[in-house]
């Protein structure tokens, strides 16, 4: 037990067409669709989860897909930027895959990090930062060789509306110590030293941007992890002491979590690290069939009734889950 935050768990987003953004994330960068569930405050929506190959937090990147509605808006309040690691001396060929793929990638480099920036279907900021040693383990890549493939999240950018007061809160209460500040955005990197994934924040300290609004090709929220539930009691403990307002611990199936606005705005989720992806599908099943809570289970039929059809990465239809 740690009682201290880890780093990044998860990253949950708006999208429009599921179809669209399974090509993009599963088979064009080669993440592993691990959970294909609905979301839980809206049983209409599917939420798709990509990750590495057991869904491990760290990995996660999940969406909410929602077809009908319009383009949100980018800016305060948002993170407006998801960024992965890759391994070192991989930038050449994603390059020439997202070329392939028809997609503009630009690159820079990032508190020394070679990155490539590009944006999804739905034009939501996505980065490949090369950052890690070593090839990915874990994963089902598709058609991406394990030497350049996704390992897990760099870092997120955060369009905070008071930069100072989110450092603070980030420094004094979420175990975050500041590295480094370039070109007005400041970097901010976990105290835990346990895992290579999730480890960065970036806070731009002037953003030039309105306030943002939500729609497809926005992140909804930004999820922490904990290593576990008595973990979780005593980070929630610390986030009241530190003046913030967080729910109680609803119950996400796959991880526990608390939920409150930080006070530049974007919405922080702590989640634990328990009991993971693998709680109702084995490793080798993730992400095969469309996965209910227990009190939905009875309604399955008319669920799955109200969501639209895709195909996922295996070529399994969903919502039926028929190959
Ligand atoms: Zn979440």
């Amino acid at each position: 037990m740690t009682n201290q935050i880890l780093g990044i768990h998860h990253v949950t987003s708006m999208c429009g067409d599921p179809q669209a953004n399974v090509d993009f994330y599963a088979k064009t960068l080669g993440m592993k669709m691990v959970k294909v569930t609905i979301n839980y405050d809206d049983p209409s929506s599917y939420h798709f989860y990509y990750g590495d190959g057991l869904g491990r937090p760290g990995t996660l990147l999940t969406f909410f897909p929602w077809p009908s509605a319009p383009r949100g808006v980018t800016g305060v309040s948002q993170a407006d930027t998801t960024s992965f690691a890759v391994p070192k001396g991989s930038l050449g060929f994603w390059k020439e895959r997202l070329a392939a793929n028809a997609i503009e990638a630009d690159e820079s480099v990032e508190f020394g990090f070679p990155t490539l920036t590009f944006l999804d279907p739905n034009e939501m900021i996505i980065q490949l930062v090369e950052s890690i040693a070593t090839p990915a383990t874990n994963a089902n890549y598709g058609e991406i060789p394990a030497s350049f493939a996704i390992h897990g999240f760099h870092h997120v950018r955060l369009l905070s509306a008071r930069p100072e007061s989110t450092e603070k809160l980030l420094t004094e209460t979420m175990n975050y110590s500041l590295k480094g500040e370039e070109n007005d955005v400041k970097l901010y990197e976990t105290n835990f030293t346990g895992s290579t994934y999730g480890r960065y924040i970036q806070i731009p300290q002037n953003p030039q941007v309105p306030f943002g609004r939500m729609g497809t090709g926005i992140t909804h929220h930004v999820a922490f992890r904990v290593a576990d539930d008595p973990s979780h009691e005593v980070v929630r403990e610390q986030i009241m002491n530190a003046g913030q307002r967080p729910t109680e611990i609803i119950d996400r199936t796959y991880f526990h979590s608390i939920y409150f606005r930080e006070p530049g705005g974007v919405l922080f989720e702590i989640a634990t690290d328990n009991p993971g992806n693998t709680v109702n599908e084995a490793a080798e099943e993730l992400g095969t069939s469309l996965q209910l809570p227990s009190w939905l289970e009875p309604q399955r039929g008319a669920v799955a009734a109200g969501l639209p059809e895709f195909v996922g990465p295996t070529g399994i239809h969903f919502p039926g889950g028929k190959k």
